[in-house]
């Protein structure tokens, strides 16, 4: 695998969650699941194996055990990932692992316990304090989306309609990379709020199955979390960086149990296996290094987590085990799972100005309106000192205009309020005026009110104005002014404290990690020996290790090599019941539906490579989606309706060309007399219609059949009708 300089691989951690009561009242032979804290291994138990037989043992960043805390789990394996997103960097955290094994524990944990709380609300606390903290020349603008993937499909949990809507789209971008078209996203201003936001989307999963768990185990959630901030750099401009996190509860990993399921429970079951499985396929094949396709189009999950894993994010991934005896098969899936997820290399790289950064334009709409308000209130201001007969100039420079800004608010309300007492005084003044007449004084009366209204109406906007620019502001959150840090320096400094250890283990594990492996390969070098008989021993010694690991090995590879038979009978089956269904459609599709309709419906199909499904073209045209009415066909003009050329020559020369070019026969009635002779009624029934008469071999009698019998006539003819209709229609396209 070729390592890039900047390149770091997918942190991955393991968390085995307590023994549940009832996995307790089970049976006495408890968890099958050891964890060496200080290594990072986790050590699996075969309940099914003898004692003989070697235990399973992986590796990992991190482990944690039934008795891990939340905020251990944080502080150690999150925080820094959290660190880098508030850095700029994309970062992705997903918890994969069997239903019940704790992956929404995890993630979310229980809300109301500060001692639970998951990695989501551990996050936002994070985010937000850390913002709080920050030097006040930087500003952040903190978004949030919510969205799950049900069925293949994109559901956005934050748009209240999403039930009934059709599922989003997914777009690819060369800026941002896979996005999600028309996804809401709520700008959020402090922990609360962006808690609100969590809730509310919580509530739509729920409200969206009827059964929570069997949903929630089902779907994938991604809670989508995007940081910008902007800061002045050397070069005294401001630029923006911008961070997006993705945190990610996966669906439950365990098989679906395929067989007796039909209809939509099928199709659930293959589709969650599809996107798990194209989840694994994807691992594998970035973990490999030598494929050089990685099929992340196979599924919408790969390609939302497309940048997180190969690509330019940060990723960390916790999978989760259960101890009980029970899931041996689904834990060992988990763990090799996670083993090789390891292997992923990444690139994670700064989003440095990018084009599309909102805060941007949040900042241009806010530069605007402040322009806008600072414009009104200059003029209000120089208004102010014309009355008060000042000169006033105005100054161009942009700082002083920062500074004057208040004094300027000030003085322009002030210019208000006196104007409006100046007009007051007016108005009584002219009332008291004796001299002047009734009319005149309604005339100037009238005019101050004008003024009055004008004046009030200026301030009415200049009031909006400012509460437009207030909120606008109010979104970007400035370091260290907006959230008020109620931690005092004490708590400060024990977080700080807690980060350091943390760090510490992080440290201490790894190099505890690394001294290991050294181990292994110095001792061989290191080693001489005295006597023969002392390097028989070390020799034997270590020939028992090699067996022993060559026998895990070997079983590994058996093991490997049952799970893939199994896979492949699964798939095997999952085709098998493909082809039957496929089998069926054709079934009706060539006896029921005639050949003409399907072509029509064939030619009007096509592929969609950005949705990866087929989808029929449109019916009518693009280009006649213009409001302009079609021509008028060239053979309808001067006529009611087109008319066929030999139609029209017909209706010159004065013969009965109606029907003429539909080719309908026009047929005489037959007035041959009755026949006398009289027929059973048997007989009657027995001819309906003409063809049904073979057994008649009296071609009078077949005469009197097509005469008498009401229905047989206009069967046939109305059949005659049709067929020439049929052959008519050619004719008159033309
Ligand atoms: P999943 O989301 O993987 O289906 P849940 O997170 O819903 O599983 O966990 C199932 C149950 O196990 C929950 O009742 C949860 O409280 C409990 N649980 C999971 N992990 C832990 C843990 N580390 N400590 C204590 N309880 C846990
Ligand atoms: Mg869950």
């Amino acid at each position: 695998m070729s390592k890039n300089k900047s390149s770091e691989s997918v942190k991955v951690v393991v968390r085995c969650r307590p023994l549940s009561r009832k996995e307790e009242s089970n049976g006495p032979a408890g968890g099958i699941v050891q964890m060496d804290l200080r290594l990072g291994q986790v050590i699996l138990r075969n309940p099914r194996a003898p004692p003989s037989e070697p235990q399973k043992t992986f590796t990992f960043d991190a482990v944690y055990d039934s008795s891990s805390k939340q905020r251990d789990l944080y502080d150690e394996s999150v925080r820094p990932l959290i660190d880098s997103v508030l850095a700029g960097f994309n970062g992705t955290i997903f918890a994969y692992g069997q239903t019940g094994t704790g992956k929404t524990y995890t993630m979310q944990g229980l809300w109301l316990d500060p001692e639970k709380q998951g990695v989501i609300p551990n996050a936002f606390d994070h985010i937000f304090t850390h913002i709080s903290r920050s030097q006040s020349d930087k500003q952040y603008l903190v978004r949030a989306s919510y969205l799950e993937i049900y069925l293949e499909e994109i559901r956005d949990l934050l748009d209240p309609n999403h039930g009934n809507t059709r599922g989003l789209e997914l777009r690819e971008s060369p800026e941002t990379g896979v996005y999600v078209q028309d996804l809401t996203s709520c700008v959020c201003k402090s922990i609360k709020e962006i808690e609100e936001v969590m809730n509310v989307g919580n509530q739509a999963r729920a409200v969206g199955a009827t059964d929570m768990n069997e949903h929630s185990s089902r779907s994938h959630a991604l809670f989508l979390i995007t940081v910008e901030c902007s800061q002045p750099g050397p070069d005294g401009r401001k630029h923006i960086r911008v961070g997006r996190l993705n945190l990610v509860d996966l669906a439950g990993s365990e098989r679906q149990a395929k067989t007796g399921v039909q209809g939509d429970r099928l199709k659930e079951a293959a589709k969650i296996n599809l996107s798990l499985s194209a989840l694994g396929n994807v691992i594998s094949a970035l973990a490999d290094g030598r494929s050089s396709h990685v099929p992340y189009r196979d599924s919408k999950l790969t390609r939302l987590l497309q940048d997180s894993l190969g690509g330019n994010a940060k990723t960390v991934m916790v999978a989760t085990l259960g101890p009980a005896p029970q899931h041996y098969d689904e834990t060992l899936t988990t763990l090799r799972y996670a083993n090789r997820a390891k292997n992923i290399q990444n690139q994670p790289r700064v989003n440095e100005d990018p084009k599309d950064a909102l805060l941007r334009e949040f900042q241009k709409e806010i530069a605007r309106l402040r322009a806008q308000l600072n414009h009104r209130r200059f003029r209000s201001k120089q208004k102010k000192e014309q009355v008060d007969g000042e000169a006033w100039e105005r100054d161009g420079d942009e700082e002083e205009e920062e500074v004057e800004e208040e004094e300027v608010e000030k003085e322009a309300e002030e210019f208000v309020k006196l104007e409006e007492q100046r007009l007051e005084k007016e108005n009584e003044a002219i009332r008291e005026d004796q001299f002047l007449l009734a009319e005149e004084k309604q005339k100037l009366l009238g005019e101050n009110e004008k003024m009055m209204g004008d004046l009030r109406k200026r301030q009415e906007a200049t009031e909006q104005l400012t509460a437009r620019y207030k909120a606008m502001e109010s979104k970007l959150l400035v370091g260290g002014k907006n959230i008020i840090d109620h931690t005092n320096e004490q708590q400060k400094m024990l977080e700080m404290k807690r980060q350091e250890i943390a760090e510490q283990t992080r440290r201490e594990r790894e190099m505890q990690q690394q001294m290991l492996i050294q181990d292994e390969e110095a001792v061989e070098l290191r080693e001489t020996f005295t006597s023969l008989q002392q390097e028989v021993e070390a020799k034997t010694k270590k020939l028992k290790k090699l067996y022993a690991k060559l026998q895990c090995t070997k079983a590994e590879i058996k093991d490997v090599n049952d799970e893939h038979v199994r896979s492949r009978q699964e798939l095997e089956q999952t085709q098998n019941e493909l082809t039957r269904e496929l089998k069926f459609k054709y079934l009706i599709i060539e006896n029921f539906i005639p050949p003409e309709e399907k072509n029509k419906i064939m030619n009007r199909l096509m592929f969609d490579p950005d949705e990866d499904e087929w989808k029929f073209k449109p019916l009518v045209p693009d280009e006649s989606k213009s409001s302009q009415m079609k021509k008028r066909p060239a053979s309808a003009v001067g006529y009611k309706r087109p008319i066929s050329q030999y139609a029209r020559v017909a209706l010159s020369m004065g013969t009965r060309s109606r029907y003429r070019a539909e080719n309908i026969m026009l047929l005489e009635l037959d007035m041959t007399p009755p026949n006398t002779s009289a027929l059973t009624d048997g007989e009657q029934n027995q001819s309906p219609t003409l063809n049904n008469s073979p057994t008649n071999n009296k071609g009078i009698c077949k005469s009197r059949s097509w005469y008498q019998s009401q229905k047989s006539i206009t069967s046939s003819s109305s059949n005659n009708s049709l067929a020439g209709c049929q052959t008519a229609t050619p004719a008159a396209a033309m």
